[in-house]
């Protein structure tokens, strides 16, 4: 596997792939990886010639009081992952490669990037479709494949790629989750033994939240909304948000239908913020 650290070079090799036909397959990540992201990798493999991992901290898509410094730095297990796993290439730049002085330009999403995490999490976003912007444009991929987990994100980046006329399927990967059901995040590393029995709570909301959905025929959103609430507070999480959307478009739904979609947001102790999400009937 090459670990590339330029665009130029990284260009070059796509160029050279794209020469002899070969389906390239993108799948972006910020490390600290777990078995979540080694199923995109996976799913990349199935459909694709060469596999590009690429693994950036992405400045520009944290807040201010949000992690940046502390997000967990693990490159050689990452990079010896994302090889076992077959990757073709491993995509690193340093962040002057990527954000050269006096960068001036972003993407936006509008309305889609507003709600949801978009409330508490304003500029996030912009740095991530501006940055899988700048991924796209620099391993010109013919397929990115991306998170379920990330469930708005992944709407976001559909958007985009319609909006400014790319050429590249995007997959979304299903979601991976531990035994106990705990979706698997980078940032289930910060939990303590009580944080970590808190943060099932995102996931007993959701089975419960599927199970009245299977039982009534009609149910409002809200009846939703409360038992999430009532899981998360009784759990001793901090609820930032729960909606329940339609799967395609995040317009938010009054009544649970075939294409609702769970999604919520909970702090943990201080600081570690965790989402979640699922299809209600399904
Ligand atoms: P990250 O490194 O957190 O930016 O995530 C990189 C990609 O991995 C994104 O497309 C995420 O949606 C995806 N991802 C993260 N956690 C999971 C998970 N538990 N299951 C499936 N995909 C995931």
């Amino acid at each position: 596997m090459k670990v590339i650290r330029s665009s130029r070079e990284m260009y070059e090799l796509s160029a050279r792939w794209k020469k002899t036909a070969q389906v390239i397959s993108l799948v972006p990540t910020m490390g600290c990886l777990h078995e979540g992201h080694l199923s995109l990798i996976r799913h990349a493999r199935e459909v694709s010639d060469k596999i590009i991992v690429s693994l950036f901290v992405n400045p520009i898509q944290f807040g201010q009081n949000e992690d940046f410094d502390s997000y967990p730095d693990q490159f050689e297990r990452d990079s010896g992952l994302i090889e076992a796993e077959g990757s073709d290439a491993l995509f690193y730049p340093p962040p002057e490669e990527m954000y050269t002085e006096n960068f001036q330009t972003s993407v936006k999403v509008k309305t889609l990037s507003q709600g949801m995490c978009g409330i508490d999490r304003p500029d996030h976003f912009g740095g991530v479709a501006t940055v899988v912007t700048k991924l796209f444009n620099i391993t010109s991929p013919d397929i990115a494949v991306f998170g379920k987990k990330d469930f708005q994100q992944l709407i976001i980046i559909k958007r985009l790629v319609k909006d400014l006329s790319y050429n590249i399927e995007i997959i979304g990967a299903p979601i991976v989750r531990e035994k106990d059901g705990l979706a698997m995040s980078s940032r289930n590393v910060y939990l303590d033994s009580a944080g970590r029995k808190c943060a099932l709570c995102l996931y007993q909301a959701i089975q419960a939240s599927k199970k009245i959905s299977h039982s009534r025929d009609e149910l409002s959103a809200e009846q939703i909304i409360e038992e999430t609430k009532k899981i998360v507070t009784q759990a001793g999480g901090q609820l930032e948000y729960a909606v329940v959307v339609n799967e395609f478009t995040l317009v938010p739904d009054n009544f649970v239908n075939n294409n609702s979609v769970l999604a919520l947001a909970v702090k943990i102790g201080d600081s570690v913020r965790l989402i979640d999400n699922s299809k209600l009937r399904s």
